[in-house]
C-alpha cells in the first residue's frame, strides 16, 4: 500500500517510491513459484491523473522451483513491468480503486509477477533434461567428469581403489603382532 494523500484530485503532480517488502504470499500454483517472504524490489510513480491515480512501475524479484526437464532446483531472477489506472470511487467499479487516501498494489504486482513466471521453467536454455531410459541427468554440452563414469581413466582409478580394498585386510594383522 502506498499513501497517496498529497496528490489526491491534484492532476499533474507525482510522487516516485522505491521499495523493498517480503511477498506477503506465495505468488503462483505452477512449477515455480515466489515464495512468502521473498524480497521484492519495487520502483514505483504514482502520478495524479483526472480520473485518479496512474500507477507505473516495476518489480524485481526470484522465483524458485524445479527445472522442467531435468528437476534440478533452480532459482532465477525475475523482473516485470506494470501499470494501472487506480479510479476514484464513484464512478463504474473497477478492480482498482483509490482507497481513502492510499492504492493497494498487491493484486496488481502479484498478476503482473505470476503471468511473467514460465511455464516450463529450465535451470539453463539448453538443459538437456532426463535420459528417458534411465532418468539419470543427461550431461549438459561441456559435460562434467561426475557424469563420465565411462571415461577409461576413471574406470582405472576405479579398480586402483578395489586392490586398495583387499590390501587393507592385512592391516589387522599388523595391529596384533
Ligand atoms: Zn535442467
Amino acid at each position: 500500500m502506498l499513501p497517496v494523500r498529497d496528490i489526491v484530485r491534484k492532476p499533474g503532480e507525482m510522487r516516485e517510491h522505491s521499495l523493498v517488502i517480503p511477498a506477503p504470499d506465495q505468488w503462483g500454483e505452477g512449477i515455480v513459484s515466489i515464495p512468502k517472504g521473498k524480497e521484492l524490489d519495487l520502483e514505483v510513480r504514482l502520478e495524479s491523473v483526472h480520473e485518479g491515480i496512474l500507477v507505473t512501475g516495476d518489480v524485481e524479484t526470484e522465483y524458485e522451483g524445479e527445472c522442467g526437464r531435468c528437476l534440478r532446483e533452480i532459482v532465477q531472477p525475475v523482473e516485470v513491468e506494470f501499470q494501472e489506472l487506480f479510479e476514484y470511487p464513484g464512478g463504474e467499479t473497477t478492480d482498482f480503486e483509490v482507497q481513502d487516501d492510499h492504492v493497494d498494489l498487491e493484486t496488481l504486482v502479484r498478476d503482473a509477477v505470476v503471468l511473467s513466471l514460465p511455464f516450463q521453467p529450465v535451470c539453463q536454455p539448453d538443459c538437456p533434461g532426463l535420459d528417458p531410459a534411465t532418468g539419470e541427468r543427461l550431461a549438459p554440452g561441456t559435460g562434467s567428469p561426475q557424469q563420465e563414469p565411462l571415461d577409461p581413466r576413471w574406470a582405472a582409478l576405479r579398480e586402483l581403489t578395489d586392490q586398495d580394498g583387499s590390501a587393507d585386510t592385512a592391516a589387522p594383522n599388523t595391529e596384533e603382532s
